[in-house]
């Protein structure tokens, strides 16, 4: 079996409402998926986080590697990508790229073997996994702190059992809306807060002191993720636990935030760090270092699937008789493509989301929704 063709689908929406973090604006969604195809006719999905366009340019720039190899060979063709573009690629779009690709070779694997990823991983330590909501952006048009209520009680009623909410847009107004979150959900209810890098070390660590008495789960990208001093400092001098990782790459890149200990919960997105191949070198690590890991997730059902998978064979750290189990980000922001790629939509019941048990990851592609929400001029091939 040798890859024949590299694709890639770029998706849009625009978003009739857009919507802010503390560090981006959204007027729409887009995300890119990587079809791999081989000469048996096997095809394999994979998708990169971050933007579609200059992700799609470096998918192709890859596929002279790709054209002719053993998709089976994970392991080889990881090393291969990485080094055609290592001297000026160690980060960024060079690792979100070959991330897509990694995870379509671990599909086209799974169906290879007729396994699912997790198999292949080592096996599966659960069947299902609790959903946390990621949501309350900061809407256009609306009161910022009413809406991020009606949010996530509304998360709450649905059987989520937590919520993140999005915050760095300045310490006052937003501790009043975590405030009037842990009051309206009262004190079970599981919160986390993400300033996607929108504080500096001194505004995160007066926004973590004040809101420690609201009981927060962890604290998400509170200083840029270039200054991992300035996250030690937040983690030293604030109590709150500290949480990054979604825009650091590779082994390398998580080597020093694990080994300094610049976060207590460790987040590598499997379409960002490496796919498969890398996400589980780091998540070695982080154990062996005894950092907690919680998968980051933004994208479509595609990235959500081989989440899911990476997540089914995590290896509980430490081990226990009732052991501390990863949960998945379910972004339930507007995005009418993310579950519409696949034929069968990866959904929650009362929280908790069931991991695929099909071949590869467990999913299958509905091209009608691909060619539905094609990004305008994108291309087959960019
Ligand atoms: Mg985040």
């Amino acid at each position: 079996m040798k890859i024949a063709a590299v694709h890639t689908h770029l998706l849009e929406y625009r978003l009739p409402t857009p919507f802010e973090s503390a560090s981006m604006r959204f007027d729409r969604r887009a995300h890119i998926l990587v079809e791999v195809v081989c000469d048996n006719g096997l095809v394999g999905w994979g998708e990169c986080l971050g933007p579609a366009r200059p992700n799609a340019a470096v998918v192709k720039a890859y596929t002279q590697w790709l054209i002719g190899a053993d998709p089976l060979e994970t392991e080889k063709i990881w090393a291969v990508l990485y080094n055609a573009l290592r001297d000026q690629g160690q980060r960024g779009l060079a690792i979100t790229a070959l991330s897509g690709i990694d995870i379509a070779l671990w599909d086209i694997k799974g169906k290879h073997f007729g396994v699912p990823v997790s198999t292949l991983l080592g096996g599966r330590f659960r069947e299902s996994v609790k959903a946390y909501a990621t949501g309350s952006f900061k809407r256009d048009g609306v009161n910022r702190l009413d809406d991020n209520v009606a949010d996530i009680t509304r998360y709450q009623r649905e059987g989520f059992h937590a919520s993140k909410i999005k915050i760095g847009f300045g310490v006052a107004e937003d501790l009043a809306i975590v405030r009037a979150v842990r009051d309206a959900v009262g004190p079970e209810f599981r919160i986390m807060v993400d300033a996607n890098h929108g504080y500096d070390a001194l505004d995160a660590i007066r926004f973590g002191n004040a809101a420690a008495e609201l009981d927060i789960d962890w604290f998400e990208e509170p200083v840029v993720p270039e200054q991992l001093a300035a996250y030690r400092e937040v983690r030293d001098r604030q109590p709150i636990p500290v949480a990054g990782g979604e825009t650091w790459h590779s082994r390398w890149g998580m080597r020093e935030p694990i080994e300094t200990r610049a976060v207590d919960i460790l987040q590598p997105d499997l379409a960002g760090t490496g796919g498969f191949t890398e996400a589980r070198r780091i998540t070695d690590f982080a154990a062996l270092h005894g950092v907690r890991v919680v998968p980051h997730v933004w994208g479509t059902a595609v990235h959500i699937a081989a989440a899911l998978q990476f997540m089914a064979a995590m290896v509980p750290s430490p081990m226990r008789v009732n052991p501390v189990e990863p949960i998945l980000e379910f972004d339930r922001t507007e995005n009418p493509f993310r579950q519409a790629v696949v034929k069968t939509p990866i959904d929650h019941v009362d929280g908790v989301v069931t991991i695929p048990n099909g071949p590869g990851l467990g999913i299958e592609i509905d091209r009608d929704a691909l060619a539905e929400y094609r990004m305008p001029d994108a291309g087959k091939d960019i």
